[in-house]
């Protein structure tokens, strides 16, 4: 994004931030090969994906599938002194509200959009809600809705003899889910540990491990949201890179996690058979148009890559990258732990802080995953060293 775009976007602007973006390889989502951008600081996010991908890219790649494309709207109503006859009311003006909402968004409607559904909820303390379901096509869809909800909300509070309150979005946009599945045969999980290998056939403990780990995230929420926040490590990095809003979908993955009343888990992953199976459910509101998508040339230029042409094709794409980082982040806590791997590619990023010049980043990332500890200290002992030998090698 150039400053001058960056100065209309938001306020105060002094400069553009930036941030690594890299490929996530061997994606086969519903039988189409994808490659994926991501958009993250955080070391093994990408490799981890890309393994994980690879993997079940062996048993046949994944499957996903979008559960309804609706975002809703709310209207809040107060001093509603009777409840039910409001209701009723509400309910009866249906096909006037629709139209009404209809309206307001008259580009969305020549596309196939607009509002499809009403319903009222009783809050009780004399509040009612009104939700309307709305087609947002491509659109991730906050500013549709709420214009909608401005659109409406006068004419719904009349109707329902109420005090008008707040209309907006919700971001627990549960009528806009994915549902994203994948299989790993046990065969290709085989440790290469000799003592679990010498316990297991082909892979059975490590598929065990990890179903163990997740029956742990199931159960616990002080583990499900460490679980869940690997899942959004992927689901995010593609929400950056595509200049979706990723705010919006982590208030929407974490209030749909905690729907039963106790946050949860938002993947889970089972042995059956001879394979490891794993899924991933979570309400995503993704758009291909509109938003910063319209301004911003990377992201532009990273939906091309992907090759999507809707909204509910990248999200399942997203949902995807979700399950195999959750994959691959189980997969290593349940065996070898996480440190290993994630540090050997912190490495690199520690060598640069500590000084380390392009054509030395690669030799003291090397040393420093050999020796440890992976800290800033003992890279810049390992860079020393590094350069004295280098002088002394000198005429
Ligand atoms: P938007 O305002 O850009 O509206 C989408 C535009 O795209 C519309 O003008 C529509 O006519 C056009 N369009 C072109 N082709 C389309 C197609 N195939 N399908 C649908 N629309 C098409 O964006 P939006 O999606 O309504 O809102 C997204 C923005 O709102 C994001 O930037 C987000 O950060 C922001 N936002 C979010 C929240 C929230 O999540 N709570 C609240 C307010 C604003």
């Amino acid at each position: 994004m150039t400053s001058e775009v960056a100065d209309s976007t938001v306020e105060n602007v002094i400069g553009t931030y930036s941030l690594p973006l890299g490929l996530a390889l061997n994606f086969r989502v519903n039988e189409i090969d994808r490659i994926v951008p991501l958009a993250v600081e955080e070391p093994s996010v990408i490799a981890a994906a890309s393994s994980a991908a690879r993997l079940v890219r062996r048993s046949g790649g994944f499957t996903a599938q979008t559960l309804g494309n609706l975002m809703t709207g709310q209207i809040e109503l107060r001093g509603v002194k009777d409840a039910e006859r409001s209701i009723e009311a509400l309910i009866q003006s249906k096909s006037t509200l629709v139209e009404t909402g209809n309206a307001a968004v008259p580009n969305l409607v020549q596309r196939g959009g607009g509002v499809r559904e009403l319903e009222v909820r009783d809050l009780g303390r004399e509040t009612l809600v009104l939700h309307f379901q709305i087609d947002c096509r491509d659109a991730m869809g906050a500013n549709l809705v709420n214009t909608v909800a401005e659109a409406l909300g006068a004419k719904v509070a009349s109707i329902a003899h109420a005090r008008l309150g707040l209309r907006i979005l919700t971001n627990l946009c549960d009528q806009r889910r994915v549902l994203a599945r994948c299989r790993i045969a046990l065969a290709d999980l085989e440790s290469t540990d000799a003592e679990t290998q010498a316990n297991s056939s082909a892979g059975l403990a490590t598929a065990l491990a990890i179903e163990e780990a997740s029956n742990f995230a199931a159960i616990d929420p002080y583990r499900a949201a460490t679980h869940n926040k690997g899942i959004m490590n992927g689901i995010d990095s593609v929400v950056i890179a595509t200049g979706n809003d990723f705010r919006a979908v982590e208030a929407g993955a974490h209030a749909w996690a905690a729907r039963a009343g106790r946050y949860g888990s938002l993947a889970e992953w089972h042995v059956e058979g001879e394979y490891l199976t794993g899924s991933l459910e979570l309400p995503l509101a993704l758009g291909i148009v509109g938003g910063t998508i319209r301004v911003h040339r990377v992201a532009q230029w990273a939906l091309r890559l992907l090759g999507v042409n809707s909204a509910s094709e990248l999200s399942e794409i997203v949902a995807c990258v979700g399950l195999a980082s959750n994959f691959s982040a189980l997969r290593a806590l349940a065996t070898e732990g996480i440190q290993r791997g994630h540090m050997s590619l912190q490495a690199r990023s520690v060598a640069l802080a500590a000084g380390a010049r392009p054509d030395e980043v690669d030799i003291v990332a090397a040393r420093l995953a050999d020796t440890g500890p992976t800290n800033e200290m003992t890279a810049r002992t390992l860079l020393d060293r590094l350069r004295a030998a280098k002088a002394e090698r000198l005429p």
